[in-house]
């Protein structure tokens, strides 16, 4: 005997459609009220319900004469009238075996007598039940009443079929939108069949903004409308969908000619386009997936449209989707993610110091706080990796106000054991855009005692770049009260001199990347010895930082560099590692 799939089973084209209709739930239906008036009136019955049969419930899409919303699937009589796989009656329930014992037999509403119709959609799926219920028994329905019954179920259908496509639709383009796309690429999956997925970015989202900022919303549609028209120019009778504000989407089944046609458009949207006589050039990027039934990526739509902004970020017209470029971007959210937490707690973050000496006499003058993360799982990870993704969110300011906290009561335990090292942290451009970070250095100055030239914040030379006045406003702060100030990284900038003179600077920290050939480069040699000269008469001091070598660390001294940091003087270590290395020297 062969096993027919129950109609309610579970399967994910049923989910789908079930969801599909779920967000109707509770809208009330002009036309459904006028179809269940029309079956009441007709059929002279105190109950017609729209019943839509979920896996654990029914719920009424449009009712007469019930008092609940939804009842368990399991007292459902609509649920046992799906299997008859067409018209179903119970002409007097309270002798069929079958419902005898049913709440909404023996309680209320009473049922006595039952008819519906199954609403099946156009692939097949059944959705509910139309029905008409009495708390009389009555008669069976004759072929006729059948028929009207069998009516009603199919323009429920169709009414159904509208509300679905309606909610497929981006009506300000006219083209189906992202709900639509994503089912029907999950069609292919379900038949089976490969399907390449391509997305297409036609403008930065900034730069749509901008276009309604400046010339408002209906120009902006506008050039969406014109980019949509190119784009179907190119595509010919392929379904195009809008997926986003600025971005569109379009398969090629099977093994479809997809180079021609990509070198096509990747050379034809970057061309200006022109809206109400202004030109506008698109920055386009076009993001494509290949999708077979045994290699399907669940996330597609993910991967698509991370793929096209990479296409158009890089400038590279399109990109099929890399596997390692997603899971860098991957690691970047984790990392993210978890660094919100690690932030908030003790037991990951913790500061290495590293030593920096002065290059005449080889004395420990001063140690820098640098970073150190251990994820739970991710294990150790460098601050050259976290601090610049945290950098893009507000992240960075708690990070450096966890840095701040701990590096001064670290300072205040080693001046409590009779070392007076002065300790530098590294701060962000973010920090030094607004007072808070000032104002909470100064308050841990104050509880802890702490004189102010104790503490010295490195900055890169970059940063004081992206918001020169706000950054020197803040800057002046730091040294009116006294806090030692370094420019990092110092030599890698545009090293604008007239510029950096004004700054309160007290320390310049040389780039690493001049050690690195300093000992051999005759060129490197001149820029390091007269950065040096330049910067010490300006009243900088000048510390070298990255000095691995003996001969480079006795060059720096012979060309007067003040301090030295570097693996040839020290790692970065954990602080009583710090006090023997210092006892022992
Ligand atoms: P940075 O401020 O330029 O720090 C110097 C980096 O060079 C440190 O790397 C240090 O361990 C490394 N280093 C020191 N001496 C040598 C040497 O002789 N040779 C070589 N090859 N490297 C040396 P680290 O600790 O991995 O930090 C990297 C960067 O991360 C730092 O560069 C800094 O920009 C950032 N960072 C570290 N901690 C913090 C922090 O607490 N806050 C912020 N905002 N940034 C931090
Ligand atoms: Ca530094
Ligand atoms: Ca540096």
């Amino acid at each position: 005997m062969q096993h027919e799939i129950h109609p309610l089973s579970d399967t994910p084209l049923r989910q789908q459609m079930l969801a599909n209709v779920a967000c109707f739930e509770g809208i009330k239906d002009e036309v459904f009220n006028e179809l269940i008036g029309m079956a009441t009136a007709h059929f002279a019955v105190p109950i017609a319900l729209i019943s839509i049969l979920e896996s654990r419930r029914q719920w009424f899409w449009a009712q007469a004469g019930m008092e609940c919303t939804q009842t368990p699937l399991i007292d459902s009589f609509c649920a046992t009238a799906v299997a008859a796989d067409g018209f179903f009656q119970v002409t007097d329930a309270v002798v069929d075996s079958r419902f005898r014992d049913n709440p909404l037999v023996l309680g209320n509403p009473g049922i006595r007598f039952y008819a519906g119709y199954p609403l099946v959609t156009s692939e097949g799926l059944t959705l509910g039940m139309f029905c008409i219920i009495d708390t009389k028994p009555r008669p069976g329905l004759t072929t006729e009443q059948q028929n009207i019954l069998k009516q009603l179920a199919r323009i429920v259908m169709l009414r159904i079929r509208d509300l679905r496509e309606s909610s497929y639709v981006d009506g300000s383009i006219g083209l189906y939108n992202r709900i639509k796309f994503e089912k029907d690429v999950e069609a292919y999956r379900h038949r089976g069949e490969p399907v390449t997925v391509i997305a297409a970015d036609m403008i930065s989202p900034t730069f749509l903004n901008e276009i309604v900022k400046s010339l408002g919303y209906p120009f902006a549609a506008k050039v969406m409308l014109l980019l949509k028209d190119k784009l179907k120019r190119i595509i010919g009778e392929r379904d195009l969908y809008k997926i986003s504000p600025t971005r569109f989407g379009f398969m090629i089944p099977g093994a479809g000619e997809i180079e021609k046609l990509i070198g096509l458009l990747s050379a034809e949207i970057e061309q200006p386009i022109e809206c109400s006589g202004i030109p506008l050039q698109p920055r386009a990027g076009l993001g494509m997936l290949r999708l077979t039934p045994g290699d399907w990526h669940e996330d597609w739509l993910r991967c698509l449209v991370s793929s096209a902004d990479h296409a158009r970020n890089t400038g590279k017209g399109w990109v099929y989707f890399e596997p390692e470029l997603d899971r860098a971007q991957m690691r970047a959210f984790t990392l993210l993610t978890s660094l919100s937490k690690a932030v908030e707690r003790d037991d990951q973050f913790y500061l290495e110091y590293q030593p920096k000496v002065e290059a005449a006499s080889g004395r420990l003058c001063g140690v820098e706080a640098l970073l150190r993360w251990r994820h739970p799982e991710l294990g150790l990870i460098s601050p050259g990796e976290f601090i610049p993704l945290a950098e893009k969110t507000p992240l960075i300011r708690k990070i450096s106000a966890w840095v701040a906290r701990r590096a001064l009561e670290q300072l205040a335990d080693w001046k409590a054991q009779g070392f007076e090292w002065q300790v530098s942290i590294n701060v962000s451009a973010a920090d030094m855009a607004d007072s808070t970070f000032v104002d909470q250095l100064i308050g841990l100055l104050r509880e802890k005692t702490i004189e102010p030239h104790l503490l010295e914040v490195e900055l890169t030379e970059s940063a004081l770049i992206t918001n020169p006045e706000l950054t020197r406003v803040n800057l002046e702060r730091v040294r009116d009260c006294g806090i030692r100030l370094a420019i990092d990284d110092f030599g890698t900038g545009y090293s604008n001199w007239t510029y950096l003179r004004m700054l309160p600077a007290t320390t310049v920290k040389l780039d690493q990347s001049f050690m690195r050939d300093a000992c051999r480069d005759t060129k490197d040699r001149a820029v390091v010895t007269s950065i040096i000269q330049l910067a010490q008469t300006i009243g900088y001091q000048v510390v070298a930082e990255g000095v691995e070598t003996a001969e480079l660390y006795e060059l720096l001294k012979a060309w007067g560099c003040d301090q030295i940091q570097g693996y040839y003087v020290a790692r970065p270590m954990l602080p009583n590692l710090l006090v023997a290395w210092a006892q022992s020297r």
